[in-house]
């Protein structure tokens, strides 16, 4: 016969045991653990794809600004942190400017309109040169209005592996960082029309919302952005053009 007192101490250390037990579980459970699957990415699709990275503007092109924040800045920390992903998955990445400079070599001449004009033909021509599979263009959002935020992504209406890539990184975008409700939408812009592979305009945030232009300029906040793109473009290679993505965004 056990006397109740000595139940006292067993049960104390039974549940410190439990308790112990089940917190080493679960932090093996964590460490060890396989992710959910719909954080899954398929990286392995990228090796040899040849991606285009355009980080917007560059040079005497800043793009939007505000304040001390600078759109050709923040579209080129993107990019690199992209490009490291995207090569560290065995894609062949080409960085349209891995400085801050435009295309335009320094003989030009024209007015500043004509210039960006030059700039535009010859990321597109460098693209469509090397055959790349994709193109991905790095832009901040602006608005005369501080209110608008949200990341979203753009693609040419005709192109269906287009709207495809476009529609896999904003939702990547939408869950992994959790603050857009905007969805991927058709764009009629230069440089999607005259890109011979899919291709598509990821506007990562409005430069002109004050709480996301601090974010777009904060380095972690920069490497989630370009993971979430990334994990976008790796679905976007093993998942099909189905009628899901036919109804997007009334899905
Ligand atoms: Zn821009």
């Amino acid at each position: 016969m056990f006397k109740a007192g000595v139940y006292y101490l067993p049960m104390k250390i039974y549940k410190t045991a439990v308790i112990s037990t089940f917190s080493i579980l679960l932090i093996a459970a964590i460490w060890l653990g396989l992710p959910p699957e719909e954080s899954y990415i398929p990286a392995y699709a990228l090796a040899s794809k040849v991606v285009v990275i355009d980080p917007g503007h560059g040079g005497c092109d800043p793009g939007a600004s505000r304040g001390a924040y600078v759109e050709k800045d923040i579209t080129l920390a993107i990019s690199q942190h992209l490009a490291r992903q995207l090569s560290e998955a065995g894609a062949m990445v080409v960085m349209l400017r891995t400085e801050d400079r435009d295309l335009v070599g320094d003989g030009f001449s024209g007015t500043v309109a004509a210039r960006k004009r030059e700039d535009l033909k010859l990321r597109a021509q460098r693209a469509n040169e090397v055959k790349a599979d994709l193109y991905i263009s790095i832009h901040t959002n602006a608005d005369p209005s501080p209110r608008w935020y949200g990341a979203q992504v753009f693609y040419d209406a005709s192109s269906k592996p287009s709207k495809l890539t476009a529609v896999m990184i904003q939702e990547e975008i939408t869950k992994q960082l959790g603050n857009t409700k905007r969805k991927a939408a058709p764009g009629d812009y230069y440089i999607l029309r005259n890109t011979q592979m899919p291709a598509v305009i990821v506007e990562v945030g409005f430069i002109s919302n004050p709480q996301e232009a601090s974010l777009l300029a904060d380095n972690d906040y920069q490497v989630k952005m370009a993971q979430a793109i990334f994990a976008g473009i790796a679905q976007a290679q093993v998942r099909t053009y189905d009628t899901e993505i036919e109804l997007y965004p009334n899905w």
